[in-house]
């Protein structure tokens, strides 16, 4: 049951994390978003409210422990505790190895890894003591195979699906409920393309996705069917492609 949950999203801004709040809220969800950009946070809480929905927002960077605690603070001062977190930022600043932009290396692993491991840190003492909660997070294809341009993109994409699974498994171990899900998403419209600064890898991909892409509310949709699901059931891997791409 997806109504009166109270739901932790980060990278709420814009494309995946924007849709999936928006479809969570119009069917009775209390979501809490995080990002930075304020003002795209603050329009969506107002969307959200004008439809009838209830929203509040923080401000935080993943990357920062006590930004998303405080994320994860504010829902249970706002909405009185805390059911699911959907760890979805990410950047793809996607280029070869070889032209070793280890910075974006490093912000890579920074957001797409640990701020999912700062996301489960945030949750998972009230999870464990309600014997209760739901951990969702953006994945991507290449985190279950290899695309060229993607070595550290995919690395980090491989490591969330992995600790995803690893916490299902000592949740059961430890009869503590807490479900798990991973999404891999393949090529949806969103912002996400503006992270990449390699020219060639950016034209490359401008064309792909112009061609196959589909849009972000596929993936809500997804992560929607995951969150009502009965407390006993963890529906918890997802790809999610367009027709179009092989
Ligand atoms: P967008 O660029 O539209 O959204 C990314 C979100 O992450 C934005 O809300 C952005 O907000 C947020 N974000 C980035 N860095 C940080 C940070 N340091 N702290 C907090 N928030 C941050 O792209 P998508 O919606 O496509 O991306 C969502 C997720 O989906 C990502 O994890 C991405 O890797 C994954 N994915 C996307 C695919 C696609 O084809 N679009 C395919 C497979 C996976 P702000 O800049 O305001 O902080």
């Amino acid at each position: 049951m997806i109504k009166d949950k109270v739901i932790v999203i980060t990278g709420a801004s814009s494309g995946i994390g924007e849709a999936s709040a928006k479809l969570l809220a119009a069917n009775g969800a209390r979501v809490v978003l995080g990002a930075r950009r304020e003002n795209r946070l603050q329009a969506l809480v107002s969307t959200i409210e004008a439809a009838g929905g209830q929203a509040a927002y923080r401000v935080t960077d993943v990357t920062k422990a006590t930004d998303v605690q405080a994320l994860v603070d504010l829902a249970k001062t706002k909405f009185g505790g805390i059911d699911v977190i959907f760890n979805n930022a990410g950047i793809m600043p996607t280029s070869p190895i070889s032209a070793l932009h280890t910075q974006e290396w490093n912000d890579m692993i920074d957001i797409n890894l640990k701020g999912v491991l700062n996301g489960v840190a945030a949750v998972m003492p009230d999870f464990t003591k309600q014997k209760h909660g739901q951990i969702i997070t953006t994945s991507s294809v290449a985190g279950i195979k290899s695309f060229t341009g993607a070595g550290v993109y995919g690395a980090t994409k491989f490591a969330v699906r992995n600790l995803m699974e690893v916490i299902r498994m000592e949740s059961a171990e430890e009869g503590t409920n807490i479900r798990t899900a991973s999404l891999y998403p393949a090529a949806i419209n969103t912002e996400l393309l503006n992270t990449i600064t390699d020219k060639a890898a950016k034209d490359g991909m401008e064309q792909f996705y112009a061609q196959v892409g589909i849009t972000p509310d596929a993936v809500a949709r997804v992560v929607n069917f995951a969150v009502d699901q009965p407390e006993d059931v963890n529906v918890n891997e997802f790809t999610i492609y367009p027709t179009k791409q092989e």
